[in-house]
């Protein structure tokens, strides 16, 4: 049975939003997913009937909330193939690479090299530089190819032993490129290097097996995956939390403290110091629960029309250049209209509420390499339709107008 969009929409309260007495077409879920009424529920739920902090108590709601806590780390470990203790909880995707750069990364030596792609969101690239600027290691970043494709014969070139870390997105927030990452793991595991991937995007709209991709590190946000705002996944094989050292100190990472000393708790509570997300992570688990419902293939399937029928749509429009055309491409369609700024034609498309993302996307070196300075951005979700799609072409249509 082909995905019910028009059901999946239903469960998302904010999508029957009328601005002016016309919907809104919610097109920046790359940015941020709108949350199904599970997840609202879940998290409404728990702060009514059984709230408190987690890990510490002795009574009843005490320790419902840890349970649920700790259910949302097992919702999340079979989600994408891991195991439960691989799982670390962060704030953000974000936070997860610079708890991965400033832990793991701490045993880069002068010299060493770190690998990241041209393509990266800076969440993938300025914890590297960090990393780098400190311990006297080389950031080098893999090119790509004009169509948006990781250039592969270039990062097998780069590939040496002194390669220790290879940062790479599964899915370009700008291009929509999906890399190879298992074949890049294979490669950098060849040389002696691991490998952090930034599901950010990737996790949204792929199943995820990071057992099958040999991921060491694999990041991504809740908030994207129509969870809330404020917490981060760190999935990393078992074997290197273990090895590594805590990177921030307080509560529930320590074993035992005394003034003279003090020991670690074990993985992953290591690197979870402090109050955690405790109903962030009740949220996350509501949105993979409820995303569970669906066939995935389905979903890829249902956003890849919506992609393709804007694409034929918007590449009518002759001034209009579309970025990232790499085969088997993701559901994110990034172009430039002419000379306009996309700061204009964003404005105009919101005239009829169409919410794009314009700008840099927090990708300045991959602007570099496009020649531009920034780009419109219309990134889609599972709750999409065609009409959404083809009020977006129009938009554009009458925008190029305007500029014309
Ligand atoms: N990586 C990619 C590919 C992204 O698209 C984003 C967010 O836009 C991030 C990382 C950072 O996510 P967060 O801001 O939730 O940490």
């Amino acid at each position: 049975m082909p995905f019910d969009v028009e059901k999946a929409r239903a469960d998302f309260p904010i999508l029957s939003r009328e601005i002016n007495n016309k919907p809104l077409v919610y097109l920046d879920s790359g940015a941020s997913a709108q949350k199904p009424e599970a997840v609202i529920e879940a998290m409404s739920h728990a702060m009514r009937h059984s709230y408190a902090n987690v890990h510490r108590g002795l009574y009843r709601m005490a320790n419902e909330v840890t349970d649920a806590y700790e259910a949302g780390r097992e919702t999340v470990a079979s989600f994408i193939g891991g195991e439960t203790n691989e799982i670390v909880f962060t704030k953000s995707a974000t936070e997860a690479v610079n708890l991965v750069a400033n832990s793991w990364g701490d045993r880069l030596q002068a010299g060493d090299e770190i690998l990241t792609t041209e393509m990266e969101h800076h969440a993938n690239i300025v914890p590297w530089y960090m990393l780098a600027k400190r311990r006297g290691a080389v950031l080098r970043y893999v090119p790509m190819l004009d169509d948006g494709s990781l250039d592969m014969v270039a990062f097998d070139a780069m590939l040496s032993p002194k390669v220790k870390i290879v940062a790479v997105t599964h899915m370009s927030n700008v291009l929509g490129t999906i890399n190879p990452v298992t074949e890049i793991a294979t490669k950098a595991h060849a040389v002696g290097a691991k490998v952090v991937i930034d599901g950010a995007q990737g996790v949204v709209h792929l199943k995820v097996d990071v057992k099958a991709i040999d991921a060491d590190f694999y990041v991504f946000s809740a908030h994207k995956l129509y969870g809330p705002t404020g917490l981060g996944v760190l999935y990393a094989k078992s074997e290197l939390l273990h090895d590594m050292p805590p990177w921030q100190g307080g509560g529930e990472m320590i074993g035992r403290v005394t003034k003279e000393e003090i020991t670690w708790n074990e993985p992953p509570h290591r690197f979870e110091a402090g109050t955690p997300a405790i109903l962030e992570v009740i949220g996350l688990k509501a949105a993979i629960d409820w995303l569970n419902q669906f066939d995935r293939a389905e979903v890829e399937a249902h956003e890849h029309a919506l992609y393709q029928r804007a694409y034929d749509r918007l590449t009518q429009i002759n001034s209009l250049r579309v970025h990232g055309t790499a085969p088997g491409k993701g559901s994110i369609l990034t172009f430039s209209l002419g000379q306009a700024h996309a700061h204009d034609v964003a404005q105009i498309l919101d005239r009829y509420n169409v919410a794009v993302r314009a700008g840099t996307h927090c990708a300045e070196p991959l602007m570099t390499r496009l020649g531009v300075t920034s780009t419109v951005r219309a990134s889609i979700a599972l709750y999409n339709t065609q009409a959404e799609i083809d009020t977006l072409a129009e938009a554009v249509e009458k925008a190029q107008s305007f500029f014309a």
